[in-house]
């Protein structure tokens, strides 16, 4: 019998992050929201919590102002605590739930990983919402208990609105921790769970990418612009908040190379695999945080 699921965090208060802390939050579940300190701070900023906090701070800020609201109520979002990874680190020792949502990078996520399997209790179940980094590879090094306790709840974006909730294990895991997970989930999420499988990118991604990079080599080939592929693949094509550029803003472009990147890199023996080559003007994009939504600049909010 497994321990309910009240406490959780939450790391990484980016897109996801804020989106996640808020739905659990509407579920009525306290939430730590942690992410990191932000780097450019003054050695008297430093020493102000407020300032070390800045970064969680902002991501609750923007899910309170999210449209559609984050939140269901405002008063949802006091049940979500804010803080960072160097200082509030030893509160997940009272977690039964931690997910991460930090950075696509393997090498911050095992980083991230191996601090945690330092704080959280034993019966704590520990996921990420990667977009498709290796299970195998992410829990390298980690107890058995760890690995036990480990799950990919990959949620998807807006993670108020998509019912879509993909759960991936390893062979480590445990049935009954899977089975824990997928009940939360559902009865307490309200969430749609489907299985994926410990493959690059899992089921969901695999496509979306797959789909989204086709979209972009074959508008570079033709010469269009994303209007004009966006006014077929949006209201005639059904999916009128979802056509394929604006899809790419609201994920931030950041995020998705990344995903394909991790398409790439991992699929070395697949013929199709040059169709998650990232295009260098994208890359100047990431560059110039030209990222979608997030930083109001993108394929469509240009400067
Ligand atoms: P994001 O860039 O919006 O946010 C990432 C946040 O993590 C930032 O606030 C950053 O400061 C923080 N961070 C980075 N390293 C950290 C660390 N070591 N500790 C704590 N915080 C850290 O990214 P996102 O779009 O929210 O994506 C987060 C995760 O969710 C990624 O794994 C991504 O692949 C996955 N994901 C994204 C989407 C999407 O649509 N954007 C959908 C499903 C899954």
């Amino acid at each position: 019998m497994h321990k309910p699921i009240r406490r959780t965090a939450v790391i990484g208060a980016g897109v996801m992050g804020s989106g996640i802390a808020a739905h659990f939050a509407n579920a009525g579940l306290e939430v730590l929201l942690l992410d990191i300190v932000p780097p450019n701070l003054t050695d008297a900023e430093k020493k102000d919590p407020a300032k070390r906090n800045g970064f969680a701070a902002g991501g609750l800020e923007k899910a309170i102002k999210a449209r559609p609201a984050a939140f269901f109520h405002k008063d949802n979002a006091r049940l979500v605590k804010i803080g960072n990874v160097e200082d509030d680190l030893d509160k997940l020792k009272d977690c039964d739930l931690v997910i991460e949502a930090i950075i696509e990078k393997m090498e911050a996520k095992q980083a991230l990983f191996e601090k945690l399997e330092k704080v959280v209790p034993q019966h704590c179940i520990v996921a990420s919402n990667t977009s498709g980094l290796r299970i195998s590879e992410m829990t390298k090094g980690r107890s058995d208990n760890f690995k036990k306790h480990f799950v990919v709840l990959h949620f998807f974006n807006p993670v108020r609105y998509m019912k879509l909730l993909e759960i991936v294990v390893g062979p480590e895991a445990d049935k009954d921790v899977l089975a824990h997970a997928v009940r939360f989930a559902e009865d307490v999420l309200g969430k749609g769970v489907v299985f994926g499988k410990d493959t690059p990118n899992f089921v969901g991604n695999r496509i979306g990418a797959h789909a989204m990079m086709a979209t972009i080599h074959q508008m570079i080939a033709d010469g269009l612009q994303p209007e004009d592929v966006d006014n077929i693949t949006g209201t005639p094509m059904a999916h009128p908040k979802s056509a394929s550029f604006r899809t790419a803003d609201l994920v931030g472009l950041d995020t998705f190379a990344h995903v394909a990147d991790n398409c790439y890199d991992s699929l070395t023996t697949d013929e199709d695999r040059d169709v998650f080559k990232v295009p260098e003007y994208i890359r100047k994009m990431v560059e110039k945080k030209l990222l979608g939504d997030k930083t109001k600049g993108g394929f469509f909010k240009r400067g």
